[in-house]
């Protein structure tokens, strides 16, 4: 099945088609550098990077571009409060922003270009926009015309006229229509100012995207992202911008993922109802983390409560454990025995099946939510298998060793590979003198070796195959909500 995706801009599921043979061009917003990031901010990166990874493994060549806004009024205010320049408070959080990425196993994009360094490209983006009769100068500011470019609201679904209506709250004197936006701002006296052809002044939010996404993406590419509250007017203004200028859409494909939710409420900074990302990678593995924010469809809203959090994290350990029998087990070779083996047959169909309904369902809009119900549903079958104590037979080893290589690639296009441990060897040889002392029916001394073997964090379990030894987890991310 061909990749579908959701087009914001048809409504509509569309087959996805890139403009240039093999290779995807894709733009995320990126973060404003005020502050450190929440969870809810999290999402979207964490979506895209998914994403990326799923067009990557269908053998698509991707460019992936970031923005970082490094000037803006949240980073001038966090200045002032800190006493301290808006240079320095966005290189600290850019700094942060990068840390934290990394730390929720998201690949850094192949470029994070930053408003500041891209002020030419900016000033020449809106030179063009005013030569074009799109945009005007009012003492130094500049401001897109909104009424001149024709179909400004396809994006959000909305009609001029209903955006208006909405608009005419605190209406700026200077504007001509109060939807009218700055390209341009003139400065004030103590912020961060660039030389422009309108006077000293600096960017407005919404033109560092268009021209930093055309810079190193072209006039159109392929896939424009972001989170839902992105789509206006950031994104229209954005797709305004570029379209007014080379006459084609901004993007082919605009993609908008769901809100993290409280309590049915957005989480934001500025409801004060946010956990940042990196106080919650303390308490839990990023894997928790990330299965926790495609454990639904990246459309649909996700409630962050402690409720769904621990019943994701306890799913999250059981898949650990059931890897780490896989990997127990598939270390030791095995001869050929020739036994007919049905368990092992049936499993194997089941490794198929799971498999293709996997990768049918990141087809389908990249829906994570069904692809992870596959991975859980071949573990748990793996582990039925196992503790029904099965045959020892070469079928059902060389079973185990497909399942546990589909299983990595499976967590791993999702980015949430768990990572197994080798088994220490003074524990393996623990292991191996209890088997010893089980065959000569020493119970007090197998028992005495268990002891210390779970005494050291690790749970054993015998089963046809050896005594496989489980790490035990101890993390509890629902700490959080207390
Ligand atoms: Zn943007």
């Amino acid at each position: 099945m061909p990749l579908r995706i959701y087009n914001t801009a048809t409504r509509k599921k569309e087959e996805f088609k890139s403009l240039e043979p093999g290779k995807v061009k894709m733009y995320v917003c990126g973060p404003t550098v005020y502050d450190y990031f929440h969870v809810g901010n999290a999402r979207a990166f964490i979506v895209f990077d998914t994403l990326r990874r799923v067009l990557k493994r269908c053998g698509w060549e991707v460019t992936y571009v970031q923005n970082i806004t490094d000037v803006d009024d949240k980073i001038i205010n966090k200045a002032k409060q800190e006493k301290t320049t808006a240079e320095e408070v966005a290189g600290k959080y850019t700094e942060a922003f990068l840390a934290d990425l990394a730390a929720l196993g998201c690949e850094p994009a192949d470029q994070h270009p930053k408003a500041t360094e891209h002020i030419p490209e900016i000033i020449a983006l809106v030179e063009k926009i005013i030569e074009k009769g799109h945009a005007y100068v009012v003492a130094g500011d500049v401001f897109f015309s909104v009424r001149s470019f024709q179909e400004y609201g396809k994006l959000f679904g909305k009609k001029i006229d209903e955006l208006e209506e909405g608009a005419r709250v605190n209406v700026d004197v200077r504007k001509k229509d109060p939807l009218d936006f700055a390209l341009w701002k003139a400065a004030k006296s103590g912020e961060p100012a660039w030389d422009s052809p309108w006077g000293k002044g600096r960017p407005g939010w919404h033109i560092e995207c268009s021209a930093m996404s055309m810079k190193y993406l072209g006039e159109n590419f392929d896939i424009h992202g972001g989170g839902a509250d992105l789509i206006f007017p950031h994104h229209e203004n954005e797709n305004a911008q570029s379209q007014s200028v080379t006459g084609k859409p901004l993007a082919q494909y605009w993609m908008h993922n769901g809100y993290l939710e409280i309590k049915g409420e957005k989480m934001s900074k500025s409801l004060g109802n946010f956990w940042l990302t990196r106080d919650v990678l303390q308490k839990t593995p990023f894997q928790v983390l990330r299965l926790f924010m495609l454990s639904a469809h990246y459309r649909s809203p996700l409630d962050f409560n402690p409720k769904n959090v621990e019943s994701v994290q306890n799913g999250y350990f059981e898949l650990k454990r059931t890897m780490e029998r896989l990997h127990e087990i598939v270390r030791h070779p095995m001869k050929d025995d020739f036994l007919a083996d049905d368990t092992a047959g049936a499993l194997d169909k089941e490794r198929q099946f799971t498999y293709e309904q996997f990768e049918q369902a990141l087809d389908d809009d990249l829906n994570t939510a069904q692809a992870i119900g596959q991975v859980f549903r071949l573990a748990n079958k793996v582990r039925q298998v196992i503790a029904n104590r099965p045959k020892k037979t070469y079928q059902l080893y060389l079973v185990f060793q497909s399942i546990q290589s589909y299983l990595l690639d499976m967590t791993n296009v999702l980015g949430m590979l768990p990572e197994i441990q080798p088994v220490p060897d003074d524990l393996l040889k623990m292991i191996a003198e209890r088997n010893e002392a089980r065959q000569k029916k020493d119970w007090a001394l197998s028992d005495q070796l268990r002891d210390q073997i779970t005494g050291q964090g690790y749970a054993l379990e015998d089963t046809p195959f050896g005594s496989l030894a489980l790490t035990e987890t101890k993390t509890s991310l629902q700490e959080i909500f207390r």
